[in-house]
Protein backbone atom coordinates (compact mmCIF):
# COMPACT_ATOMS: atom_id res chain seq x y z
CA UNK A 1 0.00 0.00 0.00
CA UNK A 2 1.01 3.41 -1.13
CA UNK A 3 1.56 5.94 1.78
CA UNK A 4 1.23 9.67 0.67
CA UNK A 5 2.71 12.20 2.75
CA UNK A 6 1.45 13.27 6.25
CA UNK A 7 -1.25 15.47 5.94
CA UNK A 8 -0.01 19.30 6.77
CA UNK A 9 -1.71 21.50 9.86
CA UNK A 10 -2.33 25.01 8.88
CA UNK A 11 0.43 25.71 11.09
CA UNK A 12 2.67 23.47 8.96
CA UNK A 13 1.44 24.62 5.93
CA UNK A 14 2.07 28.56 6.70
CA UNK A 15 5.34 27.74 8.03
CA UNK A 16 6.43 26.04 5.57
CA UNK A 17 5.40 28.62 2.69
CA UNK A 18 5.85 32.19 4.74
CA UNK A 19 9.61 32.44 4.37
CA UNK A 20 9.49 32.07 0.59
CA UNK A 21 6.62 33.80 0.08
CA UNK A 22 7.55 36.97 1.94
CA UNK A 23 11.18 36.93 0.24
CA UNK A 24 9.22 38.01 -2.91
CA UNK A 25 7.19 41.01 -1.10
CA UNK A 26 8.75 44.17 -0.99
CA UNK A 27 6.83 47.80 0.97
CA UNK A 28 5.29 48.87 2.25
CA UNK A 29 5.35 51.73 -0.59
CA UNK A 30 4.32 55.03 -0.10
CA UNK A 31 0.49 53.91 -0.41
CA UNK A 32 1.07 51.18 1.78
CA UNK A 33 0.66 48.33 -0.91
CA UNK A 34 3.10 45.26 -0.56
CA UNK A 35 4.72 44.55 -4.25
CA UNK A 36 4.77 41.09 -5.53
CA UNK A 37 7.98 41.09 -6.66
CA UNK A 38 8.02 37.35 -7.56
CA UNK A 39 6.25 36.24 -11.03
CA UNK A 40 2.79 37.52 -12.64
CA UNK A 41 -0.10 37.30 -14.43
CA UNK A 42 -1.24 39.07 -17.80
CA UNK A 43 -3.49 41.28 -15.22
CA UNK A 44 -0.45 42.04 -12.91
CA UNK A 45 -1.38 39.72 -10.40
CA UNK A 46 1.65 37.95 -8.44
CA UNK A 47 1.79 34.21 -8.92
CA UNK A 48 3.08 32.09 -6.06
CA UNK A 49 3.68 28.20 -6.18
CA UNK A 50 2.74 26.27 -3.16
CA UNK A 51 3.96 23.28 -4.23
CA UNK A 52 1.99 19.94 -5.49
CA UNK A 53 -1.44 22.70 -6.05
CA UNK A 54 0.30 24.69 -8.86
CA UNK A 55 0.74 28.61 -8.84
CA UNK A 56 -1.80 30.47 -7.17
CA UNK A 57 -2.43 33.84 -6.90
CA UNK A 58 -0.17 35.64 -4.45
CA UNK A 59 -2.54 37.98 -3.07
CA UNK A 60 -5.04 35.05 -1.76
CA UNK A 61 -1.97 33.28 -0.07
CA UNK A 62 -1.37 36.45 1.35
CA UNK A 63 -4.77 36.57 2.94
CA UNK A 64 -5.07 32.69 3.68
CA UNK A 65 -1.25 33.49 5.47
CA UNK A 66 -2.83 36.06 7.77
CA UNK A 67 -6.24 34.49 7.95
CA UNK A 68 -4.16 31.41 8.84
CA UNK A 69 -6.51 29.19 7.05
CA UNK A 70 -7.19 28.67 3.53
CA UNK A 71 -9.67 30.86 2.03
CA UNK A 72 -13.07 29.30 0.75
CA UNK A 73 -12.82 29.07 -2.67
CA UNK A 74 -16.07 30.27 -3.16
CA UNK A 75 -15.07 33.39 -2.12
CA UNK A 76 -13.08 36.36 -4.02
CA UNK A 77 -10.27 38.16 -2.67
CA UNK A 78 -10.36 41.45 -3.06
CA UNK A 79 -7.83 44.71 -3.80
CA UNK A 80 -8.94 48.18 -1.95
CA UNK A 81 -5.90 49.81 -3.26
CA UNK A 82 -6.39 49.19 -6.92
CA UNK A 83 -2.66 47.68 -7.04
CA UNK A 84 -3.28 43.99 -8.81
CA UNK A 85 0.76 43.52 -7.25
CA UNK A 86 -0.20 43.87 -4.05
CA UNK A 87 -0.53 41.33 -0.89
CA UNK A 88 -1.02 43.35 1.47
CA UNK A 89 -3.65 42.15 3.80
CA UNK A 90 -4.36 45.29 4.97
CA UNK A 91 -5.41 46.18 1.43
CA UNK A 92 -7.36 42.77 0.36
CA UNK A 93 -10.92 41.94 1.95
CA UNK A 94 -12.28 38.43 1.23
CA UNK A 95 -15.99 38.95 -0.87
CA UNK A 96 -18.17 36.98 -2.34
CA UNK A 97 -17.33 36.80 -6.32
CA UNK A 98 -20.36 38.95 -7.46
CA UNK A 99 -19.15 41.75 -5.04
CA UNK A 100 -15.64 41.52 -6.51
CA UNK A 101 -17.05 41.70 -10.08
CA UNK A 102 -19.05 44.17 -9.03
CA UNK A 103 -16.31 46.09 -7.58
CA UNK A 104 -14.39 46.06 -10.66
CA UNK A 105 -16.93 47.07 -12.86
CA UNK A 106 -17.28 50.24 -10.92
CA UNK A 107 -13.78 50.23 -9.41
CA UNK A 108 -14.96 51.40 -6.21
CA UNK A 109 -12.11 53.58 -3.89
CA UNK A 110 -14.29 54.65 -1.02
CA UNK A 111 -12.48 51.80 1.31
CA UNK A 112 -9.11 52.79 1.13
CA UNK A 113 -6.90 54.65 3.15
CA UNK A 114 -9.10 53.00 6.00
CA UNK A 115 -6.46 50.51 6.90
CA UNK A 116 -7.51 48.48 9.52
CA UNK A 117 -11.19 46.29 8.66
CA UNK A 118 -11.84 46.27 12.17
CA UNK A 119 -11.74 50.22 11.96
CA UNK A 120 -14.85 50.14 9.95
CA UNK A 121 -17.34 48.62 11.93
CA UNK A 122 -19.99 50.34 14.69
CA UNK A 123 -20.85 48.45 17.65
CA UNK A 124 -24.49 48.03 15.31
CA UNK A 125 -22.20 45.89 13.25
CA UNK A 126 -20.38 43.63 15.70
CA UNK A 127 -23.77 43.04 17.47
CA UNK A 128 -25.59 41.96 13.94
CA UNK A 129 -22.46 40.18 13.59
CA UNK A 130 -22.63 38.19 16.53
CA UNK A 131 -26.09 37.00 16.11
CA UNK A 132 -25.25 35.72 12.86
CA UNK A 133 -23.00 34.13 14.32
CA UNK A 134 -24.95 32.49 17.01
CA UNK A 135 -27.61 31.45 14.57
CA UNK A 136 -24.95 28.93 12.46
CA UNK A 137 -23.86 31.50 10.06
CA UNK A 138 -20.28 30.49 8.71
CA UNK A 139 -17.53 33.05 9.54
CA UNK A 140 -16.59 33.00 6.27
CA UNK A 141 -19.64 34.41 5.07
CA UNK A 142 -19.63 37.16 7.76
CA UNK A 143 -16.73 38.23 7.14
CA UNK A 144 -17.40 38.44 3.91
CA UNK A 145 -20.64 40.16 4.55
CA UNK A 146 -18.95 42.92 6.78
CA UNK A 147 -16.06 43.18 4.06
CA UNK A 148 -13.41 41.87 6.84
CA UNK A 149 -10.65 39.03 7.27
CA UNK A 150 -11.86 35.86 8.44
CA UNK A 151 -9.47 36.73 11.66
CA UNK A 152 -11.01 40.15 11.96
CA UNK A 153 -14.20 38.69 11.78
CA UNK A 154 -13.80 35.98 14.23
CA UNK A 155 -12.32 38.05 17.03
CA UNK A 156 -15.11 40.38 16.62
CA UNK A 157 -17.65 37.35 17.14
CA UNK A 158 -15.39 35.75 20.32
CA UNK A 159 -15.50 39.07 21.83
CA UNK A 160 -11.62 39.07 21.59
CA UNK A 161 -11.83 42.71 19.94
CA UNK A 162 -14.97 44.87 20.65
CA UNK A 163 -14.96 43.88 24.51
CA UNK A 164 -16.94 46.87 25.38
CA UNK A 165 -19.75 45.66 23.43
CA UNK A 166 -22.05 43.11 25.60
CA UNK A 167 -24.69 40.89 23.98
CA UNK A 168 -27.59 42.80 23.16
CA UNK A 169 -28.24 46.32 24.34
ZN1 LIG B 1 -2.11 47.80 -1.78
Amino acid sequence: MKRGPKPKTNQEWAEGIQERFFAKVAGPDTNGCWNWTGAKDMNGYGRFSTGAAGAKLAHRISMALDAGDDIDPSLSVMHHCDNPSCVSPFHLSVVPHAVNMADSAAKCRHSYGERHPVARLTDKNVREMRRAAATGEHILSIAARFNMSRRSASQAVSGETWKHIKDDA
